[in-house]
């Protein structure tokens, strides 16, 4: 419901920063409606009165903020240890978030988005870590990389059957890395040869995320490995392709809950239709949606309090985790009659650490807001 009432918002004249709208801009002097902090940044354009600072939330973020709450604090809570112990997201989680609109927060209202801001993105995503970091990745990778490449990059036939089945029920993985192929991702070995009106596509991928649950791939390959790189070739391919083939997650000590897999393409058969924009064009396509989920994941990491885990004696999965394990049990827990200093072990003080770690967290004003 909060979601319609989002697109409802963006369609009126209400999208003005929650500050006095009384005040005009021209009338401010410069730097007066700026935070003390680094992460004054202006906001977006067409997102609100200018100059306005990003912790100063539109009605519509504020809104969308509560939501995610809402549904973080009802639909995914009380799964997030079976989710952990059985490293598996539950269905219902995965529904909730489509029917939220968490799926394709910045995607068009025409292909079954929500219609908001990347900003509004962050904040979904931050809202979410704080009570399960895996769901919280899932989202993230789903609007940043998925989503994105596929707005950005797609033609409108591919959008009109792709974004809108990625907005409203389908997880989708994006698939670069492999066994040999990290950090220096670009010296991927996967092929992609082209046969008639179709490619072939041929070799392996590694740690891709959400792949256990999705049924849409955007697999880079390379169809022209004469020309190094710049053959990387993105193209969509259904889990139900034939030779495509999703390997066992693997068992990690952190985000559980978020499948890691590897994929593999034995003579897996794709239109030349599915091609993601242009053939050769695919690193390009990779280096730009990284960058986006990289804010993304900044918004995941930075805004990790899994208060459920901790009441449950639960392993951390991050280092926000750990710090707020270490605030809570330090506020808590006595030797010899008194509080500890801080952390066993890291010699520092609670708020310290606390502090360094929120230097992590671009736009926070102050700690534990
Ligand atoms: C949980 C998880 C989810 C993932 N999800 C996805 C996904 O959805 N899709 C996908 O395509 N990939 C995914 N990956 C893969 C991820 O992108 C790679 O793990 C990452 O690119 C690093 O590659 P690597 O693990 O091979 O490490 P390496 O490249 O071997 O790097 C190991 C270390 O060496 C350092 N290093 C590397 N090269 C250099 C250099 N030239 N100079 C100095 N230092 C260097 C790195 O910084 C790093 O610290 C995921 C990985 C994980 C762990």
């Amino acid at each position: 419901m909060e979601v319609a009432a989002v697109r409802l918002l963006r369609g009126s004249a209400l999208l003005r920063r929650n500050f006095p709208t009384c005040l005009p801009a021209w009338k401010s002097p410069p730097g007066a409606l700026r935070a003390s902090h680094s992460e004054a940044l202006l906001s977006p354009a067409g997102s609100g009165l200018p100059g306005a600072p990003l912790q100063t939330l539109s009605d519509e973020e504020l809104m969308i903020q509560s939501a995610v709450k809402k549904f973080a604090r009802e639909q995914v809570a009380p799964l997030v240890s079976t989710m952990d112990e059985n490293a598996k997201m539950e269905k219902s989680v995965i529904q909730g978030l489509f029917q939220q609109g968490f799926m394709a927060v910045d995607v068009d209202a025409k292909y079954g988005g929500t219609g908001a801001s990347f900003f509004s993105l962050v904040l979904v995503v931050e809202e979410l870590a704080k009570v399960d970091a895996s769901v919280a990745l899932i989202c993230d990778i789903q609007n940043t990389v998925v989503n994105g490449l596929v707005r950005k990059h797609g033609t409108e036939e591919q959008k009109a059957a792709y974004l809108s089945q990625l907005a409203t029920a389908k997880v989708g993985s994006f698939c670069l890395s492999e066994a040999g192929a990290g950090s220096d991702s670009f010296a991927l070995k996967t092929r992609a040869e082209k046969k008639g009106g179709h490619y072939v596509l041929n070799g392996s991928k590694m740690w891709i995320s959400s792949a256990r649950e999705a049924e849409l791939f955007l697999v880079m390959a390379n169809a022209d490995p004469g020309a190094g790189y710049r053959g990387i070739t993105c193209f969509v391919v259904d889990r139900d392709t034939e030779g495509f083939h999703v390997g066992k997650a693997e068992n990690k000590l952190g985000i559980r809950a978020s499948s890691t897999c590897p994929l593999t393409l034995e003579d897996v058969k794709v239109p030349e239709a599915n091609v993601l924009g242009q053939v050769g064009h695919g690193y390009k396509y990779a280096i730009g949606s990284l960058n986006e989920g990289r804010i993304g994941i900044a918004a995941q990491v930075g805004r990790l309090v899994p208060w459920h885990a901790l009441s449950q004696g639960r392993s951390m999965n991050s280092r926000k985790g750990k710090c707020s394990a270490a605030s809570k049990r330090g506020s808590m827990r006595t030797q010899g009659g008194a509080l500890p200093p801080g952390p066993q072990g890291s010699g520092l003080p609670i708020r310290d650490v606390l502090r360094t770690n929120s230097g992590l967290r671009w736009r926070l004003p102050a700690f534990g807001t």
